[in-house]
């Protein structure tokens, strides 16, 4: 039984984003993901769900290089990208732990957004989203500015480009937050409850503009989400975690309408 669903794999012909393989991240003496393996296909929708501390935030970190594995490889795009190869005959497969260098590089395909939007005060909402694709891909400014501008009417702000992020509502802020994330033009976008900041009736207008960019865009997405019509509406699978574990994984439809597993039952009628 545990095997089943131990090795969450990608339909086959389907490329993979992302893959952990048999990763362990303990903190201390604490064992936060256990032996994880996990696939994803690329432009395959992924959501997480599962009760807090279960290790899902954790995932996300890995691949936004914030924390490195305790065990296990993590690989993106097909390549190494937690490990890289070494010089000679190293251990596991010839891979070493990847190098600062080596991750700064590798991480600039994947985008984040957090539940706390991190907006820089001073600087337009304009100049939030510029400045990563300036200094980060080295973009022409007036290029990037337009860009920015044309992801800023995407999320329905074309009328705040020159207002301070103060100025804005939370959700507007969210929305600022995604428009600067799909700015660095990520292959991979990782979405950690990015509406649970957000008073009640601001959450819709960010979730409407996460479900234009899942229709209009080709880019992989994992996300973390309690909000579950969001979750039906975009993924094309839910995993329910538990401990660091995959408890149960499925389509979305079949998971949130019939879970198997007691676990996920019990978390799907708390959440709802
Ligand atoms: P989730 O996002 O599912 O709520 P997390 O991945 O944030 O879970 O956390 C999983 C577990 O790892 C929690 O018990 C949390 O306290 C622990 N944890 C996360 N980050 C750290 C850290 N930097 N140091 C120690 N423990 C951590
Ligand atoms: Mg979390």
């Amino acid at each position: 039984m545990q095997k089943e669903h131990d090795r969450d794999a990608v339909a086959e012909g389907v490329a993979e984003a992302v893959r952990f393989d048999r990763v362990t991240k303990r903190f201390g003496d604490h064992t936060v993901l256990d032996g994880l393996d996990l696939a994803v296909g690329r432009g395959e929708r992924v959501t997480l769900i599962g009760p807090s501390g279960s290790g899902k935030t954790t995932i996300l970190r890995l691949l936004m290089t914030l924390e490195r594995v305790t065990e296990g490889v993590i690989h993106v795009g097909g390549e190494p990208f937690s490990h890289m190869p070494g010089a000679g005959a190293g251990a596991a497969g010839g891979l070493v732990p990847a190098s600062e260098r080596y991750l700064a590089d590798r991480r600039r395909g994947i985008g984040m957004v957090f539940q706390h939007f991190n907006l820089f005060p001073h600087m337009s909402v304009l100049e939030n989203v510029v400045e990563a694709p300036v200094h980060v891909l080295k973009e022409n400014r007036e290029e990037a500015a337009e860009r920015a501008r044309a992801l800023l009417g995407m999320v329905g702000l074309a009328d705040k480009v020159d207002a301070r992020p103060t100025r804005l509502s939370g959700g507007q802020q969210q929305r600022v937050a995604i428009a600067r994330a799909l700015a660095m033009r990520p292959e991979i976008l990782l979405l950690d409850e990015v509406t649970s900041a957000l008073d009640p009736e601001l959450v819709a207008e960010v979730l409407d503009v996460l479900r234009d960019v899942a229709r209009d865009t080709d880019i992989t997405l994992l996300c973390v989400t309690h909000e579950m019509g969001f979750a039906r509406d975009v993924s094309d699978r839910i995993l329910m975690f538990d401990q660091g574990r995959i408890v149960e994984s499925g389509r979305a439809g079949e998971l949130l309408d019939a879970p198997r597993h007691e676990r996920t039952r019990a978390f799907l009628s708390a959440v709802r």
